[in-house]
Parts: structure tokens; sequence; C-alpha cells
């Protein structure tokens, strides 16, 4: 199996490269923000809790955010040819967890592919999403708030990955083929 994960800043275009990275490794997704999206969709209490976080531009907690991963990398690895991950892990506690959840199944991160793309486009890029995606938190109070709490919390975890010699730095500005055939080299 090839787990890669897909790294950046909200914006950075980790949804739109994860749909052609499916397409051609056959990977299974696992995006944490459309998990919790579909939870808060279908009123459930996890939703529920989810959404006073999200609608903040808040993290949920580690131990949440973990106990939900695990259940779904549990319920997609008889099928998966390998998972892309995208948007976890956002901690280093998150990325320990990964890494023993991963363990314990016999996998192992191969390659942490990180799109990066300057604060001004990011803002400008999701300001424009916001129009069209109807996410409450794609609004520009909400979105201060997102970037923030990349640069504090999650941003260091590229230095983590560098340790970890898998970080795979990919300019995530120009055109999305461009970008695309970029991720498709360090993959490969
Ligand atoms: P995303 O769709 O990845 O931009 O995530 C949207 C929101 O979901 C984030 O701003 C967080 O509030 C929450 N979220 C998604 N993934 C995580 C995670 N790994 N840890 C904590 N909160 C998360």
């Amino acid at each position: 199996m090839k787990n890669i994960v897909i790294f950046g800043a909200p914006g950075c275009g980790k949804g739109t490269q994860s749909a052609r990275i499916i397409d051609r490794f056959g990977l299974t997704h696992i995006s944490t923000g459309e998990l919790l999206r579909k939870e808060i969709a279908d009123g459930t209490e996890l939703g529920r809790i989810a959404d006073s976080y999200i609608s903040k531009g808040h993290l949920i907690p580690d131990h949440l955010m973990c106990e939900i991963l695990a259940a779904r990398i549990d319920s997609l690895l008889p099928t998966s040819k390998g998972f892309i991950f995208d948007g976890f892990p956002r901690t280093i506690a998150q990325a320990e967890e990964l890494k023993k959840m991963l363990d314990a199944r016999g996998q192992h991160i191969e390659a942490v592919v990180g799109l990066e793309v300057p604060d001004d486009e990011l803002m400008v890029r999701l300001v424009e999403r916001g129009k069209v995606s109807g996410r409450a938190d794609d609004n520009p109070e909400t979105i201060a708030n997102r970037l923030q709490v990349y640069h504090n919390t999650t941003k260091p975890l590229r230095d983590y990955y560098v340790a970890e010699g898998i970080y795979r730095p990919i300019n995530g500005s120009g055109s999305i083929d461009e970008i695309f055939e970029n991720i498709s080299n360090a993959i490969a």
C-alpha cells in the first residue's frame, strides 16, 4: 500500500489535487474536513460538537479527531490500495498518533506532499471559494482564524516531516495541471 499525506494551508488546493491523485493512483481519499461536514449535515451529536469548532475556525480536539480517523481507516482498510490523508494531521500530536495507528496496522506514510502557496493568494482563493462553496467557514473572519491556526499549529508539521525525510515541497501556485504533474512525479 502507498499512503500519502497531502499537506498545506486552507485553500492551497488539497481537495482539488486529491481528486486527481485518486484518479491516477487509485488511492482512497480520507478528508477529515469532509467527514466532519457530513456529520454536521446529518445532524449527528458528533456533527453538533464539530460545528462548534469549525464555525469559529478552530481545530477539533486531537483525541476526538484521532478516534474518528482510526474508525475510518479500519472501515476502509480491507478494500484500499492506499490512503491519501487530506486535512490530517494538523498538529504534531495528530502526526504522532497517525504514525502509531498505521504502525499498528502494518502501514506507514510514504510521502507528505506539501502544497506551498503564499498567504495573500490563499486569502483571495478562499474568499472566492466562499462565494460558491456554501461552506460556513469560508467567510473573511473565519478564514483569518484558520490561517492563523495553520501558521501557529499546523505549519510546524512541515519541519517534523522534513526531519522524517518524507516531505516533498510542491509549488502550489500555477495551473492545476502543472501542479498535478509535479505532485505525480513526487509520488511516483
Ligand atoms: P478542511 O476541510 O480540511 O479545511 O477542514 C475544515 C475544518 O474542519 C477545519 O478548519 C477544522 O475546524 C476541522 N478539521 C478538519 N480536519 C481537522 C483535523 N485534522 N484536526 C482538527 N480539526 C480538523
